[in-house]
């Protein structure tokens, strides 16, 4: 086990950006996709269920932890290269660990249009290509090229086409494929202009968003026809709170729930995320659907 570098009971806590939930009864950072694959292997001969993470910016984890092996890709698995294709247009090869916001201060910083998005989305590469994270009219298909993935101890790679990329969605969200790489294109462009579009997105998410309180982003998917955060806020919920747990309703964001300093539980949490999907439901008819991924049991 050691040569895995499996650690024990390791709080999850300080790994999500919900800042609440209980331990991994196994824990792991891999290197490479061999490790990832021997971890698996380990798992499988064990019959233990496992968990693939990335920054966890949009998880919540249950208050009981989860009982079996959280694979965690961070930097070690986060190299990132830029390729010159020589007609205009760079390609970036992404380590599924690598924090989308330095792809994207990359490209910003290369003069590459495109990319600016991804700057203040707080995931990794991998959960970003998972999810097709996306903000301001673009997501991850826009700029993907490929993406590399272990399936079954094999390691391949297929076009963005196969992906099956939608809202909050991809191939990948319906299966147990640990997503490895990502390749991105881009065309150089204006680079002032880039480099200022990119301040206008920072500055637009830090005044519309509670991005210094620990939440885990949109908590709800957009329904088809609304916005949840609007439908939230129109039901009189904006800033709502159902104890003093440190769950609420963002004051900021309607379409946030945020863990006040961190002294919520998961269960407070989650006790409020169902209330508001609730709520809204009863005064709407619109059922709000949880975008954050939850892990663990919360029966
Ligand atoms: C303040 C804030 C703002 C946010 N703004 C946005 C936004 O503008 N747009 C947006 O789309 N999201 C946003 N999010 C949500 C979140 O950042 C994205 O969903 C992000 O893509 C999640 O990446 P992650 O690495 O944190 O994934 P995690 O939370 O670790 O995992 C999410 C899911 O992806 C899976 N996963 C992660 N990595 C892999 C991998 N390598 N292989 C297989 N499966 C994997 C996990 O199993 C899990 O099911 C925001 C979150 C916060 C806290």
């Amino acid at each position: 086990m050691n040569k895995l570098n499996i650690t024990e009971h390791v709080s999850l806590k300080k790994y999500t950006t919900f800042r609440c939930g209980g331990e991994a009864r196994f824990f792991a950072e891999p290197s490479s996709f061999v490790e990832v694959s021997d971890l698996l292997a380990f798992a499988s001969s064990e019959s233990m269920p496992v968990f693939v993470m990335g920054m966890g910016s949009n998880i919540l984890v249950s208050d009981s932890g989860f009982d079996g092996l959280v694979i965690r890709l961070g930097r070690n698995m986060g190299e990132i290269s830029l390729m010159d294709t020589g007609d205009s247009s760079f390609e970036i090869d992404c380590g599924a660990g690598a924090p989308l916001a330095l792809l994207g201060n990359l490209a910003v910083k290369e003069g590459l249009e495109g990319c600016e998005f991804c700057c203040g989305i707080p995931g990794s590469v991998g959960g970003g290509v998972f999810m097709n994270a996306g903000a301001y009219g673009r997501e991850i298909k826009d700029i993907a090229v490929s993406v590399t993935y272990l399936e079954a101890g094999e390691v391949k790679t297929v076009p963005a086409s196969s992906c099956e990329f939608g809202y909050r969605k991809s191939i990948f969200t319906k299966g147990d494929s640990v997503i490895l790489g990502l390749k991105v294109r881009l065309d150089k462009g204006d680079a002032s202009a880039i480099r200022a579009y990119a301040e206008e997105l920072r500055v637009k998410r830090a005044n519309s968003q509670p991005i210094d309180v620990p939440s885990a982003g949109s908590t709800f998917k957009r329904p088809e026809g609304y916005f949840a955060g609007k439908l939230i806020q129109d039901c009189g919920l904006k800033g709502f709170a159902l104890d003093d747990s440190g769950a609420q309703v963002s004051p900021k964001h309607s379409g946030f729930i945020v863990n006040n300093d961190g002294r919520a539980s998961a269960k407070d949490v989650y006790r409020l995320i169902m209330y508001v999907s609730d709520t809204v439901f009863g005064k709407t008819g619109v059922r709000l659907e949880p975008e954050v991924r939850l892990i663990g049991d919360f029966s």
